[in-house]
């Protein structure tokens, strides 16, 4: 998502930036290729024109045109109004009311509904330490309840259990006294979709809304399908009244326009974003790091809470002690690779840093991706346990044997000794800079 949008966008300000002064027409002509970019991200027009407005206004005053450096306050003016496009702060599921809260999932079928109800169930119970259950009421889709179930089960999360030939708001009215009895903390509630927006299905939602009085109503919305999404969150907000937007497919190849235009549109916040058909595979929505993003400044914060989550803590407490030491050996370097295999592989790390954008297409064939990083880690799987920790045992003949046992050439395998050599090289004089010996990325 948004990667064709970056790249023009950082082409136009590219231009910008190598003018030392900048002339009124420069940055309308720049503003002018702006808002074609926008609208070919599918962004809605009225969305595009305000914008442009808002940054023409700020961007020509005289103060930022005689700055010493023009084009860089453009860019940050520009940022800025991404920002508040997107929705300015993140917002947070509401939970603040009486147990239990009831969180109702609206939104078209097969817009990711369920899957997202099961994404944030799972969220809840682990990162909020909440007693969650959740409820289908989809009776028309005769394996929705089912699947929810299913999920369930998966996620170590409680649905209520089904009876079959009830309908949507006697299941309702079930789940919230199941749910009260019980001392659940929240109850997640699933309704039916159609394929389109129509009465019956409003008539439904709004009668299981009155029974439930829900604290959040979260819109689902596909990302992929661009100006409809946001069509879509308008006419929901317009019957039944949302409280925020949860926009899924996130990790597709979408051109961005719904989530550039959903909060402006529909005055409502994007909480959550969809990144995959996993289970953890559910972000906050922050419109600060995806403006950044959008504008080749990299998601640093992104990157680092996912290492913190992803990464074990044990394995890096171990690493940091190593490291505080100076040590390095290739255990320890096989343990670095699986990381960063785990954050996703090089490819993502790399979207999410700094100017990293242009750099990332530049790479992709080249020889710094993923499968060089699983050939390393073949190598160093073929060594003894003995060859690891003391890699200057390491002679011709054993290179031999291990290189046949990777199904790799010799030098690839005198590649990677080298590599290692000048991390733990590296590690060393970290050791004796620091003594805290503890890498940024590590967790605490
Ligand atoms: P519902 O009909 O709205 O309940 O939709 P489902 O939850 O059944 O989802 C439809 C399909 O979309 C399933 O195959 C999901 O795995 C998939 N899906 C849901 N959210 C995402 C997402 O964020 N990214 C991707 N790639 N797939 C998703």
């Amino acid at each position: 998502m948004f990667d064709s949008l970056s790249e023009r966008l950082s082409g136009i300000f590219d231009g910008l930036k190598r003018r030392g002064a900048l002339k009124e027409s420069d940055v309308s002509d720049a503003l002018r290729e702006v808002r074609i970019a926008l609208l070919e991200a599918d962004v809605a027009l009225p969305v595009v024109k305000d914008f442009v407005n808002r940054v023409k206004d700020k961007a020509i005053g005289q103060s930022v045109l005689k700055s010493v450096t023009p084009g860089q306050q453009v860019i940050k003016i520009v940022h800025d109004e991404l920002v508040a496009m997107l929705g300015a702060e993140a917002s947070g599921i509401n939970l603040l009311g009486v147990p239990p809260v009831v969180i109702l999932m609206v939104g078209l079928q097969g817009s990711g509904k369920t899957t997202t109800t099961a994404k944030l169930a799972k969220r809840l119970t682990e990162k909020e330490g909440k007693k969650v259950m959740m409820a289908s009421l989809d009776v028309r889709r005769p394996a929705a309840q089912e699947q929810l179930k299913v999920l369930g089960e998966q996620i170590g999360v409680k649905t209520l259990p089904i009876v079959a030939g009830q309908m949507p708001v006697d299941i309702t009215r079930r789940a919230m006294d199941a749910a009260r009895l019980q001392g659940f903390d929240v109850l997640m509630l699933d309704t039916a979709g159609r394929l389109h927006v129509d009465a019956e299905l409003m008539a439904e939602v709004k009668a299981v809304r009155d029974a439930s009085q829900p604290l959040e109503t979260l819109l689902v919305a596909d990302s992929l399908t661009g100006q409809d999404a946001v069509n879509v969150a308008k006419a929901f907000d317009g019957e039944v009244g949302i409280t925020g937007v949860a926009l899924t497919r996130m990790d597709g190849d979408g051109r961005g326009g719904a989530a550039l235009s959903m909060r402006a549109v529909t005055g409502k916040p994007i909480k959550l974003a969809g990144f995959g058909e996993k289970m953890d595979a559910l972000e906050d929505f922050h419109p600060e790091r995806v403006a950044s993003r959008i504008l080749g400044m990299g998601d640093v914060v992104s990157l680092v809470e996912k290492a913190a989550a992803t990464i074990e803590k044990e394995d890096a407490e171990k690493m940091a002690k190593k490291m505080a030491k100076g040590e390095f050996d290739l255990d320890d370097m096989r343990t670095q690779l699986r990381q960063m295999s785990k954050l996703g592989g090089v490819q993502s790390i790399l979207g999410m840093l700094p100017g990293m954008g242009k750099i990332k297409q530049a790479m992709a064939g080249a020889s710094i991706d993923d499968k060089v990083f699983r050939r390393q880690e073949a190598i160093i799987n073929s060594m003894t346990p003995t060859e690891r920790k003391k890699p200057q045992v390491l002679n011709a003949s054993r290179k031999k044997r291990i290189a046949a046992g990777a199904g790799v050439e010799v030098s690839e395998v005198n590649k990677l000794l080298k590599a290692h050599m000048q991390m733990a090289k590296m590690m060393k004089q970290m050791s004796k800079m620091g003594k805290s010996g503890r890498m940024p990325m590590m967790p605490g």
